[in-house]
């Protein structure tokens, strides 16, 4: 077995490294100086590949002078398995409705009836599609509200005189309708059921929910999600298992910075890790970091730090191991993204050359050919990918006749063919 030390000199010399530390004022270089406590739970870790929770919460207590060896640890177990590949994909976002039944506290995406459409008309969809596909992007990233149709009549009645009967029978639809584009939806519909999910899966070749976290503390009055019925988690982890048990390519993630604690944290990463390990579905975890913005009910909410980025990071990598991705997206962490990819992380998300995050639009995209330069001048390359990984195209995840058109546009790594 590969000694710590080893780890942490080899990750001290690994792709200037060093320099990045130094610029994020983190410090390194004296292995010697790290206390027993985190070097004896890291050291038992590599021998095992498991970390227990209280094993976790000593890690979780570790500050900005000793965390380079907890980085140097994830760095190895991204690298082990991923090499210098980071990933991303090429999409287009469409917010098919904004209406949601929720009142997530850090919301800026909900709107209400009156203030913009109900919902984005089919020709707009098919439009989008048709746009993003002759712009080279292979990821249609559908996202709306949570089960407006169950508070909003004049909504219900709008789908009704369209044929549709909810919000997941209209984004089916245009699931449908769009993949015949030759672009590849990705469903990020909320809760949905079993009998939602099998007709999802005929057109979706992966989907998503974010856990978010697993605290129903959080849905008390006065925290993130009080009057959020979706964001009940046993809701979730149902969804999230039931995808699991259609097999279908999934993405989570947590939220973090919402006014969850540490022990709540890991509990969600770990949660993450049980229902993968039933059914080996989970692709990858977004780390998503919390972002104030005007007029939010948490403007004034602190945000994560750089250490509480790093310990999440690095210690959602140790607990998914090989083979779960792990994800932050670059326009939340536009000067840190890098200090992830040394902690942990080996994809950078769906990326889009033609819309807004429309969840946190005061955030835009970096530019593709910034973030190549900037992770080439580290040692890194970046490869664009589908919205399924790799490692999911097959007929046990998808559908055949997703898969034959998916092929068309992948070379043998699965990665998208560079010419
Ligand atoms: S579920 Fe999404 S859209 Fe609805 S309030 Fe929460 S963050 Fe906003």
């Amino acid at each position: 077995m590969i000694s710590l030390s080893k780890i942490y000199y080899d990750f001290l010399k690994y792709n200037n490294s060093s320099e990045l530390l130094e610029l994020h004022s983190i410090p390194y270089n004296n292995f010697d100086s790290i206390p027993n406590k985190f070097l004896t739970v890291l050291e038992n870790y590599l021998e095992d590949n498991e970390l227990n929770r209280e094993q976790l919460r000593i890690l979780t207590s570790m500050e900005i002078e000793h965390v380079s060896v907890l980085m140097a640890v994830a760095n190895y177990i991204r690298r082990r398995k991923k090499g210098d590949l980071i990933s991303f994909s090429k999409n287009v976002f469409i917010p098919l409705t904004q209406l949601c039944r929720d009142q997530c506290s850090y919301c800026t995406f909900k709107i209400e009836p009156g203030e913009g459409e109900l919902l984005v008309p089919p020709e707009k969809v098919l439009d989008s599609a048709r746009k993003a596909a002759q712009a080279g992007c292979t990821e249609l990233l559908f996202v709306s509200g949570d089960k407006p149709e169950i508070i909003y009549d004049v909504y219900k009645d709008k789908l009704k005189s369209m044929g549709y009967s909810s919000t997941a029978d209209y984004m089916i639809s245009m699931s449908e309708i769009c993949l015949e584009e030759n672009i590849f939806p990705h469903s990020n519909l909320g809760i949905a059921n079993q009998s939602e999910l099998k007709r999802f899966r005929k057109s979706n070749p992966s989907m998503g929910l974010m856990l978010e976290n697993i605290s129903e503390r959080l849905m008390k009055p006065g925290m993130a999600h009080h009057k959020c019925p979706d964001k009940y988690p046993k809701a979730r982890i149902n969804t999230i298992s039931t995808a699991g048990e259609l097999k279908i390519p999934w993405t989570s993630g947590i939220l973090i910075g919402i006014g969850e604690n540490w022990d709540e944290r890991i509990d969600s990463i770990l949660e993450l890790r049980k229902i993968n390990d039933l059914y080996g579905h989970i692709q990858e975890i977004i780390i998503q970091n919390f972002s104030p913005k005007p007029g939010i009910k948490m403007e004034g909410h602190p945000v994560p730090t750089d250490l509480d980025m790093i310990k999440t990071v690095a210690l959602s990598k140790l607990i998914m191991g090989d083979a779960v991705s792990i994800q932050v997206p670059p326009n939340l962490n536009s000067k840190s993204y890098m200090l992830h990819v040394f902690s942990g992380v080996s994809d950078l998300g769906g990326v889009s050359p033609l819309t807004i995050d429309f969840v946190n639009p005061e955030s835009p995209w970096p530019q593709i050919e910034i973030m190549k330069k900037t992770l080439n001048e580290f040692g890194f390359t970046l490869r664009e990918r589908l919205p399924v990984y790799p490692g999911y195209l097959k007929s046990e995840f998808i559908e055949d006749h997703i898969y034959q058109r998916a092929i068309k546009f992948v070379d043998e790594t699965g990665f998208v063919a560079e010419n």
